[in-house]
């Protein structure tokens, strides 16, 4: 029996510990917990550790550390009570937070979207697509070849993972395009029952505009096939996508608006078809401005002069850091009265 939840704000926190969290982070998790705050909601952390190769224990210790410093709290998180995920009657739990621990949750949704038909095995190796997108007629975007994988904070070459990159360049933060070539296996996908094995990617419809309202950056439009194409939705070494992990995580625990950054603008829309084919409801979204170094480069984890941890050895007051914050980014805007 959950607690009436019926416009209760709950925002999140949804950092990747695979770095020190730097200014970028920061500022953007700042604006999440603010809006939470004003609002009178609840902040939920949520550790988004599931690319076990890139991810480190120091790191999550660090985000909890380093958030703190900077003045934020949370209410629910890996780090407070309630994480076992049963709660109680008087405070249910929507945990458990870190995402190395949510299987169950990621293999229901896909075995729904396997049974709606919406997701197909992909067998494709590197090769094969680096060799399809480099012939020009099959080509959906031959020129996003050159791109940067999604991932936020370093270039990820399959995949994205990581919520916290407020940092990234706006349209650099994507997957490489998929030119289809396994669209006709979708028939043969009840014949798997795990994903493991092969790659899993959500089959997109062509042409369909998305459009939502973002907080910050007003009216937003992407259309399948031709911004994005078949996303991944689990990975070969068997771990759920990105996309996948982040979806069904904000639905089940109950996220009413999304504060992330906005190289996740596109991935947006690709989670907005991913939500309706699961049946979930969609938050609000607040992305924010990315933040440049000196050189108008994304900051990026390893800029670690400005990692939260460095500036707070350099005796830097996190009071000033939240002024700037403050100042810098009009974090009020649209936010509803909690
Ligand atoms: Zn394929």
């Amino acid at each position: 029996m959950a607690e009436p939840l019926v416009n209760q704000y709950r925002g999140r926190l949804a950092p990747s510990p695979t770095g020190y969290l730097h200014l970028g982070h920061a500022r953007t998790f700042w604006v999440a917990w603010q809006r939470a705050r004003t609002a009178h909601g609840k902040l939920i952390f949520r550790n988004e550790d599931l690319d076990y190769q890139r991810c480190r224990p120091k790191f999550v210790s660090a985000m909890y550390e380093d958030l703190r410093w900077l003045g934020l709290d949370w209410d629910e998180g890996p780090d407070l009570d309630g994480d076992a995920g049963h709660g109680s009657s008087f405070a249910p739990s929507f945990g458990p937070y870190s995402q190395s621990e949510r299987r169950s949750f990621y293999l229901e949704a896909w075995r729904n979207l396997r049974d709606g038909g919406f997701i197909y095995p992909c067998t494709c190796s590197r090769k094969d697509l680096e060799r399809s997108l480099s012939a020009p007629h099959e080509a959906l975007h031959a020129a996003e070849m050159n791109q940067p994988a999604p991932q936020e904070d370093e270039p990820q070459r399959d995949d994205r993972f990581a919520e916290a990159s407020p940092t990234a360049t706006p349209g650099a933060d994507d997957e490489l395009p998929y030119p289809g070539i396994c669209r006709d296996k979708i028939a043969t996908a009840g014949e798997y029952d795990s994903p493991a094995g092969v790659s899993w990617r959500f089959k997109v419809p062509d042409d369909e505009t998305t459009s939502f309202e973002d907080g910050y950056f007003g009216k937003q439009q992407f259309v399948a096939g031709r911004d994005f194409s078949d996303f991944l939705l689990w990975r070969r070494d068997d771990i759920p996508a990105y996309q996948l992990a982040v979806v069904v995580d904000d639905a089940a625990m109950r996220i009413t608006e999304v504060v992330r950054g906005a190289d996740l603008l596109k991935s947006t829309a690709r989670q907005l078809l991913l939500m309706r084919a699961l049946g979930y409801s969609v938050p609000a979204y607040f992305h924010c401005p990315l933040l440049r170094d000196e050189k108008n480069v994304r900051l990026a984890k390893r800029h670690d002069a400005l990692s939260l941890r460095a500036l707070r050895e350099r005796g830097v007051d996190p009071a000033e850091l939240r002024k700037q914050f403050a100042e810098a980014i009009e974090w009020r805007r649209g936010l509803m009265r909690g």
